[in-house]
């Protein structure tokens, strides 16, 4: 931002001819005097509905200006009048952040007003160089599980629903600023009715830029592994023939290796002994515990001790491993998930394709990073057909390419009650 204070613009404005009839330097009305804000905000804004947010509380107030993305964080002009409105925007803006965003460095300093007519999210801006704050991947929320659940709504059953407040963020990023065609998701160009929701500022997808849905979004299939081709699930397309196939193989007993948000999982039923022990043995870990995840929090504790801090974790928005103490006696859970160990590591399914696995009785899964032993998680899907071959019985793939590799987080909740990452990093927010 340059230029002297009250006659500068923000970066990326297009300077426009003040309205004809502005009430400005009025003196008679010092009520209606317009005046406008450059608000410049770093921190976790991008990837969390923070623009839509700007955008509906600007509007809210009958205020104009623009909103946008920059490689420097999130940039707002606000302008209008009477200047208690301005100020209410000001107060408003910091204490009623959505629930994901995080500020970290917010600068505001008074401008010219400029006579926008309204108040618009527009097209990022490239400063080069700065850095931004990511938001991490989200796990799915409240209102797209009860979507998802729906018969009656399009995305019924579709693995990869997701809204302003949840779905995939940093695993998609090829660049800076948060915009789709800057996403992996720029693959799939938006059907009519995904547009218009995107474009809606009353749409809970206002804005949410891997908004997709079954007509026009990823989709997903099952392949066998060439170790143990089976011409019966050889190939099958479509996202409920392979989502029931992938249910089926992995109650018979079966190693799959499921595509999920940051890279593969190796999986099979953690209650089936020999399944467990034959993964054991093909991925050569003898000893070292193995992550589970839970159909559902009820579930969880039917195998462990969570306490309240523990399923605020597990039901979060970050979704992480939380190692728990092993509920002794009549776990369902086979002894050679984690031998000789008292606790017991234990997710949640926190993305919708996870979630479709958890039906028709299957209740816990062994979840292990689809990796040999320290190679990093593979991510590609070629990458993986070729690595993890030997390993799994068959692939569950899905079309939305992972940029960026990310392991699952675990995390301990300690004595004291505070949570310590321990590993991995699918619970933090990262510079881009
Ligand atoms: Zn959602
Ligand atoms: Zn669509």
């Amino acid at each position: 931002m340059e230029g002297p204070l009250g006659g500068r613009a923000c970066p990326g404005q297009k300077p426009t001819k003040q309205k004809e009839n502005l009430p400005d330097g009025d003196s008679r009305d010092p009520g209606s005097q317009r005046s406008a804000y450059c608000i410049k905000v770093k921190g976790v804004v991008q990837g969390v509905g923070f623009r839509p947010f700007v955008h509906n509380l600007a509007t809210s107030l009958e205020l104009s200006g623009f909103v946008l993305n920059s490689t420097e964080g999130v940039l707002i002009h606000v302008e209008g009048a009477p200047p208690a409105r301005l100020d209410s925007f000001i107060k408003r803006f910091s204490h009623e952040l959505p629930p994901l965003a995080s500020i970290e460095c917010l600068e505001t300093l008074q401008v010219e007003p400029q006579g926008y007519q309204e108040f618009t999210i527009r097209e990022s801006f490239w400063a080069g160089g700065g850095y931004v704050l990511v938001s991490p991947d989200i796990a799915l929320c409240p209102d797209c599980l009860r979507e998802m659940e729906d018969t009656a709504d399009r995305r019924y059953d579709y693995p990869f629903i997701n809204c302003t407040n949840c779905g995939p963020r940093y695993t998609i990023i090829k660049n800076i600023p948060y915009d789709r065609p800057e996403t992996t998701m720029a693959a799939f160009p938006m059907c009519s009715r995904c547009r218009a929701e995107y474009l809606d500022p009353t749409n809970r997808r206002f804005h949410a830029q891997p908004i997709s849905c079954p007509w026009c979004g990823p989709t997903v299939w099952l392949v066998a592994s060439k170790e143990s081709w089976n011409p019966e699930w050889a190939e099958i397309r479509g996202i409920i023939p392979a989502l029931d196939k992938a249910r089926s193989l992995l109650k018979q007993g079966r190693i799959l290796a499921l595509k999920g948000l940051g890279g593969f999982h190796i999986a099979c039923d953690a209650t089936n002994e020999a399944a467990v022990r034959r993964l054991r043995e093909v991925k050569r870990r003898n000893n070292k515990p193995l992550a589970v995840m839970c159909k559902d929090l009820q579930t969880a504790s039917k195998f462990a001790l969570v306490g309240p801090q523990e399923a605020a974790l597990l039901t979060g928005s970050k979704s992480p491993i939380c190692l728990l103490p092993k509920r002794e006696g009549t776990s369902a859970i086979c002894g050679l998930v984690a031998p000789g160990n008292k606790c017991l590591g234990v997710m949640l399914p926190y993305t919708p394709l996870h979630r479709l696995l958890f039906r028709e009785g299957l209740e816990v899964l062994v979840m292990t990073s689809g990796n040999w032993s320290e190679e990093p998680i593979a991510a590609e899907n070629q990458e993986a057909l070729h690595q993890l071959d030997p390993l799994v019985d068959a692939f569950l793939l899905h079309d939305r390419d992972i940029h960026v590799r990310l392991d699952d987080s675990v995390v301990k909740v300690c004595s004291w009650g505070r949570a310590g990452c321990t590993k991995g990093q699918r619970f933090c927010a990262f510079s881009h």
